[in-house]
């Protein structure tokens, strides 16, 4: 226990090779006790015909079998559980996910508590003090009593979706270097101040994360706020998985606490190709997330950026996998095309692409104050690139998109899917 809090110093993260050295550390460790405690993975490991021993580092995961979320959805939840832990006095967290079906991940407090220490380390990394002051928004599903009690942080709750006003009476009032958020909230968190005349307090910079920062929404923070925005990359399983370096401008894994490989089905892929990430959460214990597939598109760089901090870097996350659009004529449009199309356009803040007849997709937007009039234009010709002739577009201007039922944005919704709504 001691040992990883001690891992957590700046000074332990210059050395590449003492760093690699830690990972192979964890993940024996790690391995090791899944076998031991954990039916799923003692069944799993057992059908792949490994013995844990074999496992002597990072080298050697790729001898594991992936796991796929279905896998462990089938899973008892018991099998999931280190035969230790007693779900009554672990943490949970809950994900919706793309099919709505809830999914339950649990940890111990000491597990959460180390995963928010990391999480404050790729902060401190970027700048923030340990007396600075943040704002917390509520969205992120994170309780910043838990480190207020700790004593350690000072950190307070705000919610700028259901009282942006207050937010920012809160924030004139306490001050804080940082404002912690989700994009959708952040664009929302921005119209309300520039409504409002300004912050009237200069924050040290804006922590964006739980979804895909799109290059529109970080410049229109950035102006309203008048401070860079810093990226963070995680998912519910393993907490944070790459923060965005104020130094580099890459996309840090924090290799001490997950292991990230980028595979095509079981294949890993070379830098500069996307594949799905793949995590190994090296802390979690009482619920081991092993080689465990995210839908997230991710791609490391063909050449990193030189950086003082020695951890691996990723391009920035595009986000999940999204199935393609399919036609009445049975051809299909790949969702992520459509999405590339938009995002790059100077003006949008926010924007749907919705598949409401197999050949009609209506694309309301949200633009930029500062977008050109032309904007409705462009996003047509932009999407009209990669959409057939025999598919119409209705693209409409619109003040508001709604969040759904997650308090999420999705960006392409299929007929399918629409329809389920
Ligand atoms: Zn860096």
């Amino acid at each position: 226990m001691l040992t990883s809090l001690l891992d957590l110093r700046p000074s332990a993260v210059r050395n590449g090779r003492r760093l690699a050295a830690v990972r192979d550390r964890r993940v024996r460790g790690l391995v090791a006790a899944a076998y031991r405690d954990v039916a799923f993975y003692r069944r799993a490991f057992d059908a792949a015909g490994v013995r844990p021993e074999q496992i002597r580092g990072v080298a050697d995961l790729e001898r594991l079998p992936v796991v796929e979320k279905s896998d462990l959805r089938a899973a008892e939840l018991t099998d999931r559980l280190a035969r230790w832990a007693r779900p009554e006095r672990l943490i949970s967290h809950h994900t919706s996910g793309s099919t709505g079906e809830p999914f339950q991940i649990l940890r111990t407090r000491y597990e959460e508590y180390l995963l928010q220490a990391y999480q404050h380390r790729s902060n401190v990394l970027n700048g923030l003090r340990r007396k600075d002051a943040r704002a917390y928004d509520v969205g992120m599903g994170f309780d910043p009593r838990w480190i207020h009690r700790w004593g350690v942080l000072p950190a307070f709750a705000v919610d700028p979706v259901n009282d942006a006003e207050g937010t920012i009476a809160e924030i004139r009032r306490r001050k804080p270097a940082a404002f912690i958020t989700r994009p959708n909230t952040l664009h929302h968190a921005a119209q309300a101040i520039e409504r409002a005349g300004g912050l009237g307090h200069q924050l040290r910079f804006v922590l964006s994360g739980g979804e895909v920062l799109e290059p529109s929404v970080r410049r229109y923070a950035e102006h309203i706020f008048g401070c860079p925005v810093v990226d963070l990359y995680g998912a519910h399983e393993v907490a944070l998985i790459a923060f965005e370096c104020a130094r580099c401008r890459g996309y840090h894994v924090l290799d001490d606490s997950v292991v990230v490989e980028v595979l095509d089905g079981d294949r890993p892929v070379a830098p500069g190709e996307v594949g799905d990430a793949v995590v190994t959460a090296l802390h979690s214990y009482a619920m081991p997330f092993i080689r465990y597939r995210l839908r997230d598109r991710i791609r490391r760089p063909v050449d990193p950026p030189p950086c003082e901090w020695a951890f691996q870097t990723i391009e920035q996350p595009q986000g999940r996998r999204l199935d393609p659009l399919r036609l009445s004529d049975g051809t299909s449009v790949p969702a992520h095309r459509l999405m590339h199309a938009v995002r790059e356009l100077e003006g949008v803040a926010r924007y749907q692409v919705r598949q409401e007849q197999p050949d009609l997709l209506h694309i309301p937007y949200v633009a930029l104050p500062q977008a050109s009039g032309g904007l409705g234009a462009e996003i047509e010709a932009a999407l009209r690139a990669y959409v057939p002739a025999s598919v119409a577009l209705r693209v409409e201007e619109v003040d508001d998109l709604p969040f759904n039922k997650a308090g999420k944005h999705v960006t392409v919704l299929g007929y399918d899917r629409l329809r389920k709504e």
